[in-house]
């Protein structure tokens, strides 16, 4: 679900998206933008930036414009040597490949990831959470955290498998912790009670104010999403949020935005 601004704005032409292996330029409505490919960073960026990294673009000299600008890492945290095999100690269950929703900027495709919409077998789930304690011994605290898609669409799916994970925690004597980002507008009663039960952290997504929301945030059938997503019940247990980004590794460079309009629905200043 990444808003519009990574999107180039209609009128500027193919041939003017500027992009080096260092360093996307692009525009939005909010101005000049430079994406940063080395640890996926998006700075905003002024006119006088923008000519100097569009004139080095092609050149070695992208690197050095980067650095004296303030972009460039500190430490690269991308080069070409392979990573040591790293053990798992928390995995994200895409449990539901499909979403009730039609989000304006849905980087999975509303939800589908472009392909057949379908859920997660429970057998798959199940797998996913052995693995999980394989590669850990019980003195390791490990996470299950439930996304999308919308995660409640696989509700029946979510819920075994989170009471099995608990039940084989338990007996191993380890520590294991739940979260999942939902849209909040299949939220029930019981959901939360559940979600309450097992400390879950849940990450609800709102974006701005009623008319932003229901502008980016519509169902599938274009009705928007607002009065359904506040109007569900919340889990009170756990940590519950209102959170930019949801779903399918929804954690990206759009949070900024939709939190910037979340903040200015709430009275916040906020430039
Ligand atoms: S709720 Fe999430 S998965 Fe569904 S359409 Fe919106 S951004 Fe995509």
């Amino acid at each position: 679900m990444i808003p519009p601004v990574l999107d180039v704005l209609p009128d500027w032409p193919a041939a003017m998206r500027a992009r080096s292996r260092a360093v996307h330029l692009l525009r939005t409505e909010q101005g000049a933008h430079a994406f940063v490919v080395d640890g996926s960073r998006l700075f905003d960026i002024d006119e006088g930036a923008f000519a100097r990294l569009s004139a080095a673009l092609d050149g070695e000299a992208v690197s050095a414009v980067l650095a004296d600008l303030g972009l460039a890492a500190e430490v690269p945290s991308v080069d070409d040597t392979a990573p040591e095999r790293l053990s798992i100690r928390a995995l994200s269950l895409a449990i539901a490949q499909k979403c009730n929703l039609g989000c304006t900027y849905c980087y999975a495709r509303e939800g589908d990831f472009g392909s057949a919409p379908k859920n997660m077998p429970l057998e798959t789930a199940l797998a996913s959470v052995e693995l999980l304690f394989e590669e850990t011994n019980p003195s390791e605290r490990v996470h299950l955290a439930f996304l999308g898609g919308e995660p409640l669409i696989n509700r029946t799916v979510l819920r075994r498998t989170v009471e099995y994970a608990a039940d084989r925690a338990k007996g191993r004597g380890q520590a294991i912790g739940f979260s999942i980002t939902t849209n909040g507008t299949l939220l029930n009663p019981e959901d939360c009670e559940f979600f309450d039960r097992y400390g879950f952290a849940a990450t609800i997504s709102l974006d701005g104010s009623r008319a932003v929301h229901d502008r980016l945030r519509p169902f599938k059938g274009g009705r928007g999403s607002f009065d359904a997503n506040r109007s569900s019940p919340r889990p009170v247990a756990g940590a519950a949020r209102l959170h930019a980004g949801h779903g399918a590794g929804h954690r990206h460079a759009g949070e900024s935005r939709i939190a910037r309009n979340t903040r200015r629905a709430a009275g916040a200043r906020v430039p």
